[in-house]
């Protein structure tokens, strides 16, 4: 090749890079302490409750108090409101007014699980068991026979709340889903994978000894739920007021020889928001514009629901944040802009056929922004427009974000969603962005450390921008 060609090459084409070719040292340090931090995030929010919980304890350490209605806000004060103990909005104050907008980050902290149903207990085949109902869109036959933990809360009538933890610590039990052997498989076998596993055979085992006397019946049942008196003091119509949910019993770990990935149960979106709250609780100066973390739940269900991104609760916040400036909430949000965090598909090579490999995620290539989500020709998507996307370029490029342009799989391949049309849909600017997930909503998911960091550096880009 000439080398007028080459430069011309270089002048006109794009070429996209593999991040650890853009890192550099130092950030590889700190990259590395992002992401045991992270880990440990998750460790330790194993449900929406236990992420809101964490998060609250997190962003308290840095100065944030809880907001009361009413109260004065200056610039430089930090605060949050916590909504039923299930999603957290938080604020850092800016030097400009509210009526200048407010820069949002946005993402979700309930993942796939399998939730008990209100009557979950029954014995069969003197056996203990709970129904289940999945919350979210999982591959039903990647949860049997693996080892899970029991997470949530029993809501008693006296107005008590019981926190349940079976699985979690070390030397606990575990609950488990049985499958067929491959032996009396054989029907089974011929079935489609979706239809393999029917949702009313994801039962949790819980016990096989029986107590009393061989005349008995019950027995098995009877003890087990004599064991949760003993240690939670419920009875068996408590369960009728619990969320209780079943999720991997296992710990966060580096994936590969060369530790350069995490697997772990909860990536979407936690990988997302903990990148939103921690860029937001590590600003070190006083952001120009207010900085806004939303930590939603029940996006997995369709952002539904009084905790969800579409419940007015975001816009009580936001309005009252506006009351304390005499700002009308409306002139704030057309003037906000949100980056709505969420994981996308990163290019599998073993199912290469569902990918656009031209524009498609991949990981280590950096936080991937979306332009549109959605299915069936973009239904369903808040698609940004040019000028967004352009801003957001000019805005990561400045930052030193290593970042990538993606779509979620091939036209007409499949598709989803997630909360960015809802926060359009309030007259906020908003785009899409999010880490690579391989294995998205498995119980054990596969995520790049480079596309974490980078995600970090992203959300604290947005907060920072002058905008
Ligand atoms: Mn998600
Ligand atoms: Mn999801």
């Amino acid at each position: 090749m000439s080398d007028e060609i080459k430069e011309l090459k270089k002048q006109l084409l794009s070429t996209k890079k593999n991040g650890y070719d853009q890192l550099s040292d130092r950030e590889r340090d700190a990259m590395s302490v992002y992401c045991a931090g992270y880990m440990t995030f998750l460790n330790v929010g194993k449900t929406e409750r236990l992420c809101a919980a964490e998060s609250i304890r997190l962003a308290e350490e840095k100065g944030y108090r809880p907001y009361v209605r009413g109260m004065e806000l200056c610039a430089g004060d930090k605060l949050y409101v916590c909504n039923r103990g299930k999603a957290v909005m938080l604020a850092h104050i800016g030097k400009k007014s509210l009526a200048e907008g407010v820069q949002i980050a946005a993402a979700h902290i309930d993942s796939p699980r399998l939730d008990l149903k209100p009557n979950p207990l029954y014995e069969d085949g003197e056996l203990a068991y709970f129904k289940t109902h999945y919350y979210g869109g999982l591959r039903k036959y990647q949860w049997v026979t693996i080892p899970l933990e029991l997470r949530g809360v029993v809501a008693l009538k006296n107005g008590g709340n019981v926190m349940v933890n079976i699985g979690a610590e070390e030397g606990d039990p575990r609950l488990v889903i049985t499958d067929l052997l491959p032996h009396l498989g054989m029907e089974q076998s011929k079935k489609p994978l979706g239809e393999a596993i029917s949702g009313e055979t994801l039962n949790l085992l819980l016990g096989s000894r029986p107590i009393g006397d061989e005349d008995d019946t019950g027995r098995v049942k009877l003890a087990v739920m004599q064991l949760l008196h003993e240690k939670y003091h419920i009875t068996e119509d408590d369960f009728v007021s619990a969320e209780l949910e079943a999720v991997p019993a296992i710990k966060s770990c580096d994936i590969g020889l060369d530790r350069s990935m995490i697997g772990a149960y909860g990536h979407d979106d936690r990988v997302c928001g903990y990148a939103a709250l921690k860029a937001l609780l590590d600003l070190e100066q006083t952001p120009t514009k207010t900085a806004v973390c939303v930590l939603a739940d029940k996006e997995e269900i369709g952002s539904d629901g009084v905790t969800g991104m579409q419940s007015a609760a975001f816009d009580t916040f936001m309005e009252d944040l506006c009351d304390a400036q005499d700002v009308p909430l409306r002139v704030c949000l057309e003037k906000s802009f949100c980056l709505s965090a969420d994981v996308t598909a990163a290019y599998d090579p073993d199912y290469a056929e569902v990918f656009e490999k031209r524009n498609a995620a991949y990981l280590n290539y950096g936080i991937g922004l979306c332009k549109y989500t959605g299915a069936r020709g973009k239904s369903g998507a808040s698609d940004a427009d040019a000028e967004t996307v352009a801003y957001i370029r000019r805005l990561f490029d400045d930052a030193g974000v290593i970042w990538q342009i993606a779509e979620l799989g091939k036209v007409d391949a499949g598709g989803g969603g997630t909360v960015a049309m809802y926060m359009a849909n309030r007259n906020i600017t908003t785009l899409d962005a999010g880490v690579p997930v391989l294995s998205m909503h498995a119980p054990f998911e596969t995520v790049a450390k480079l596309d974490c960091y980078e995600t970090y550096k992203g959300m604290k880009a947005v907060y920072q921008s002058e905008r």
